[in-house]
């Protein structure tokens, strides 16, 4: 049998459980995807043609599978040790701030990754600040979880609010520029207020939950980069109505250079050298703090819920249950037949959706009719806007020769 008809055999098998419906609507293609290409979906994990640069090789594996199998067959990965890694970098973090009161900073929503995150600093002893970001749309459940969590720990918390009107503005101006990514000034604000309030409590070490085992798959071009702040001023100039005097903003050289060169403050993600395993950390997280887990990745915010489960898919074509449930396929948490199955279930249904359409357009001040008008505008691309994308990968590629470099020289100094 060829490749080709193993391909064929393969889509035939498997299109019609990917075809997940929203409200009725089958997703059939994503947006920015030429209408010519035959629909196809990963032999391996569930990625399809509805990401607009899918590349498939002739087994039919998608690049997202090819590349992670690259990486972790790589000389680098084979030679990282994960424990090593770990208690060197536990050990510099407790050496840099033996002297505060505070020896880093994590960033706490009350979903499982940063919840685990905190239980694990717990364990390996650290003194951390703990950091929500309250950008007005946490749900009763994410409020609680963060309370029971720090509360269980003796954390100190400390609840940045946004100020609502200023991230209202944002949001519908966000709306108003049709664009995919609509969580850019929610995802930024977050960081921002982390990096910012670090940066005043003078502690040099933030710790993240990103992570590879349930976030290693996530095509860029589903959305664009948050961080890029001259994607949110440019939309908000164009679309806002008022002056973000309070809303913090982080810069693209405070981002890039200023705080990692200058201030010589450095993200951390430890959950990268753990054997993190999703269904284990709400398990745990459950028995032992009262914790709750929600329906979806990241639905502690309502905003982004109705963002993921439906503005997203239903304007775009773009599933990210899809990406979630590949990352993992990949780190071997699920089966694909797993993942296929719980595709089927719908992703809104009509009973929650009436309700959520209601709420969010109360909470941006505008009548449903006109919350329907603007997540129908025609669909526009992140390009269309002013944007740092250019500098951006000249600065991932400097980074990137760098540390080429740097293990290059380390190497060679190893040698006899
Ligand atoms: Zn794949």
């Amino acid at each position: 049998m060829s490749a080709g008809t193993v391909m064929k055999a393969s889509l035939e098998t498997h299109i019609a459980p990917i075809f997940a419906p929203i409200c009725g609507k089958p997703i059939t293609r994503g947006a920015f995807v030429s209408e010519k290409i035959e629909y196809k979906v990963c032999r391996n994990c569930v990625m399809d043609t509805t990401v607009p640069n899918i590349q498939f090789d002739m087994q039919g594996i998608c690049h997202f599978c090819n590349n992670f199998k690259s990486a972790q067959n790589s000389q680098k990965f084979k030679k990282i040790n994960r424990k090593h890694q770990l208690a060197t970098m536990l050990e510099k973090i407790k050496v840099q701030g033996r002297k505060d009161k505070y020896d880093c900073i994590i960033g706490i929503s009350g979903g499982v990754d940063s919840s685990y995150l905190a239980l694990k600093v717990a364990e390996w002893g650290l003194r951390p600040l703990v950091l929500h970001v309250d950008t007005g749309w946490n749900s009763e459940l994410a409020v609680k979880n963060i309370e029971q969590v720090c509360k269980s720990l003796s954390f100190d918390l400390v609840t940045f609010v946004v100020d609502w009107a200023e991230m209202r503005d944002l949001q519908l101006a966000f709306l108003r520029s049709g664009v995919a990514n609509q969580d850019i000034p929610q995802d930024h604000v977050i960081f921002a207020a982390l990096y910012k309030y670090a940066k005043k409590a003078k502690i040099k070490n933030v710790l993240d939950g990103s992570n590879y085992a349930t976030e290693s798959v996530l095509p860029e071009t589903w959305g664009y980069d948050a961080m890029d702040s001259k994607q949110l001023i440019g939309i908000h100039k164009q679309f806002g109505t008022m002056k973000l005097k309070t809303f913090p903003v982080l810069n693209f050289l405070d981002f890039n250079i200023n705080f990692k060169f200058f201030g010589r403050m450095r993200v951390h993600n430890p959950l990268n050298f753990i054997d993190y395993n999703k269904k284990g950390a709400i398990k745990l997280l459950e028995r032992d703090f009262g914790w709750r887990y929600y329906d979806g990745k990241h639905f502690e915010s309502r905003w982004t819920k109705f963002f993921q489960a439906y503005y997203l898919p239903y304007r775009f074509g773009y599933d990210k249950r899809k990406a979630h449930l590949s990352s993992l396929i990949l780190s071997k948490q699920i089966t694909r037949g797993e993942a296929i199955e719980r595709l089927k279930v719908p992703l809104y249904n009509e009973v929650d959706l009436k309700p959520d359409k209601i709420f969010i357009s109360k909470k941006l001040q505008i009548s449903p009719e006109e919350f329907d008008n603007l997540i129908s505008l025609p669909l526009r691309h992140f390009s269309e806007f002013p944007n740092y994308q250019l500098q951006r990968q000249l600065a991932i590629r400097c980074f990137s020769l760098f540390t080429d470099f740097f293990d290059f020289w380390k190497t060679k100094k190893k040698a006899p």
